[in-house]
């Protein structure tokens, strides 16, 4: 269905041509375009570190407006990580100012022969040389460009030492700290030696229906401020959801040896508020608030998020917060995904701990429970593969066949991308979400987190069955993730912030609808945006099964399948992914998996 279309730049880094055409002419935006021009223009089979591969990065129709939240871009290719589709969105002032410059989509395609960035500076578009760029981390990257252009307002996306490296699990970073993380999009950006796009932008986004468009932006807002998170939210942001965890008995302490972290106070959203966080810091045109900018001993920087503050402290069994924190600013410099650096890290800790490895396999870093040198050292040695960190820096899967079944079997990934900081055993909606979503094990590519509240009411309205609300029934889970499923397509699409869409649930298929007519000033109806997502869905499924995924890799780690939770408030709790992957399968309309097949 053609809904509308946008400017795409086609980016040619191997002749260094530039050329002008049109987005699809199907799906939304953002994600949308990029996976349906991946499915059409991608060749299988191909190496994803190589020129053939193709990096899309797109914002959407409702990018840079007034919606609160439309401040995200997503790039997509092929991921060196998993071998399947990759692909991750940043949120912060890049996207906005891209969709201000006239742009909607770029595709790059082949590689340059040295280091270039894409300047594009409103009407005109250029590579120029970066060589001067090469070895800078992404603070540093941001401040010279900057610098260079005389323009201390210039938006910048760029990649670190670990995207130059081709670190498997590199991100795109925007606005210092803000991430597109998962599946490793830095590492295809280095492999064509695109060090960089700046970005400077000044026309403005206009809707052509203004009143209609108003009221989506006006209800949003008030559902925002009205929300029962919006303090917290404002007060701690992502970093709120541990003591939820906690007492859920979900925390991922000691790589999910155990469920109880003694020290959580320490390293809490309360504790992170209380000792670290200088001032809050926000996206383009959000309310919320909902990040913040920390000083530590070590370094300062924006975040952590909850993924970085787990995955540095629980995870890791350390509880040294300030640690912690300054760990997650190197990673954010390094151009690191700190989901997959976190989990590498602890996932080599515990192999150390079940006498696994030796201290001669790691260099001789300590490698015990919290340990200071293995949490200070390793980030640096896997962004530059130095030592243990070339092994480390091609992701848990690859490293653990290097150390054999036994590490294997303690790897926590699906498809090879790395699992968030919570046990899927206790969270049975999240626990099928990771097991079969089209990136791989993660906990934000579609959040079912209605689980999360237990609000029934909610759960009636958006798959009517209550039962999806509770975190420990297996019942309606398939239709719970085949919604959030489409909603987080939509708000990828739509690149709305999914901390606001889909975690705080404010968005749904008919405000969506009313804003994206009210922009395009045509009728758009919530069931037309509901089909292109299921389109979107099926197209990016494709794409994976062509690059021969099979259905037994619909699934947990085997840890988790295997054994119950092993202590806490959930101890004695199991997964069945056998009946919750053939119950999203019946949902989905697909062939269901054979028994015992996944
Ligand atoms: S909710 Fe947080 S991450 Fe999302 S747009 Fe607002 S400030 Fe940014």
């Amino acid at each position: 269905m053609t809904i509308c279309r946008g400017r795409c730049l086609r980016v040619d880094l191997t002749t260094q041509e530039i050329a002008t055409t049109s987005t699809p002419d199907d799906g939304i935006g953002g994600r949308s375009w990029n996976s349906l021009t991946l499915l059409r223009e991608l060749a299988p089979g191909i190496d994803p570190l190589g020129p053939e591969n193709i990096l899309c990065l797109s914002v959407g129709p409702l990018t840079g407006s007034e919606l609160i939240g439309s401040c995200r871009f997503i790039a997509s290719a092929k991921s060196p990580l998993t071998g399947y589709l990759g692909d991750s969105g940043a949120r912060g002032f890049f996207a906005p100012e891209l969709r201000w410059a006239g742009v909607d989509q770029i595709v790059f395609t082949g590689a340059a022969e040295r280091w270039v960035y894409l300047l594009i500076d409103d009407g005109t578009v250029e590579l120029r040389d970066a060589s001067h760029l090469v070895g800078r981390d992404i603070t540093e990257t941001t401040t010279d460009l900057r610098r260079e252009l005389h323009d201390p307002d210039l938006q910048v996306a760029a990649i670190g030492p670990a995207g130059e490296h081709l670190v498997r699990y590199a991100i795109i970073s925007c606005n210092l700290a803000r991430a597109a993380g998962r599946t490793g999009m830095g590492a295809v950006m280095g492999s064509k030696r695109l060090k960089a796009i700046a970005v400077r932008g000044s026309q403005p986004v206009k809707p052509a229906d203004p009143d209609r468009f108003r009221r989506a932006c006006t209800e949003l807002e008030a559902a925002i401020e009205g929300h029962p998170e919006f303090e917290s939210r404002r007060l701690y942001g992502t970093t709120r959801i541990m003591d939820s965890l906690a007492a859920m008995g979900v925390l991922p302490a000691y790589h999910f040896r155990s469920a109880n972290f003694d020290e959580v106070e320490k390293v809490n959203g309360r504790a992170l508020r209380r000792d670290h966080v200088v001032k809050p810091k926000s996206c383009y045109n959000c309310n919320i608030y909902c990040s913040r900018y920390n000083v530590t001993e070590y370094n300062e920087g924006e975040g952590p998020e909850y993924e970085a503050q787990a995955g540095f402290t629980v995870k890791c069994g350390n509880a040294d917060l300030e640690l912690a924190v300054g760990v997650s600013n190197t990673v954010n410099r390094l151009g690191l995904d700190c989901i997959s650096t976190a989990e590498v890290i602890a996932w080599l800790m515990e192999c150390r701990h079940e006498g696994l490895i030796a201290d001669a396999d790691v260099d001789g870093i300590d490698l015990g429970w919290g340990s200071r040198e293995a949490l200070l050292r390793l980030p640096e040695m896997i962004a530059r593969r130095e030592g243990i960190g070339n092994l480390l820096a091609d992701g848990s899967r690859r490293a653990a066949e290097v150390f054999g079944p036994e590490a294997e079997r303690l790897t926590a990934e699906v498809k090879g991308l790395e699992l968030f900081s919570a046990d899927p055993r206790g969270i049975k909606g999240y626990g099928l979400m990771n097991a079969v979503n089209s990136r791989g094990g993660d906990h934000y590519r579609a959040e079912p987190s209605i689980e999360l509240t237990g609000d029934e009411v909610l759960a009636i309205r958006r798959v009517g069955n209550p039962d999806a609300a509770h975190a420990l029934k297996e019942e309606g889970k398939g239709a719970l993730v085949n919604y959030a499923e489409h909603l987080g397509i939509l708000s990828d699409s739509l690149t709305i912030c999914k901390n606001i869409s889909c975690c705080m649930d404010v968005v749904d298929f008919d405000l969506a609808a009313v804003a994206y007519s009210g922009l395009l000033g045509k009728d758009v109806s919530p069931g037309q945006l509901w089909e292109v997502c299921t389109e979107v869905g099926q197209a990016e499924r494709d794409f994976n099964l062509r690059e021969g995924l099979r259905p037994d890799e619909d699934t947990l780690p085997r840890r988790f399948v295997d054994a119950p939770i092993p202590d806490g408030p959930a101890a004695g709790t199991t997964i069945d992914i056998t009946r919750l992957v053939s119950d999203y399968y019946r949902e989905k309309g697909w062939r269901e998996p054979p028994p015992g097949e996944n």
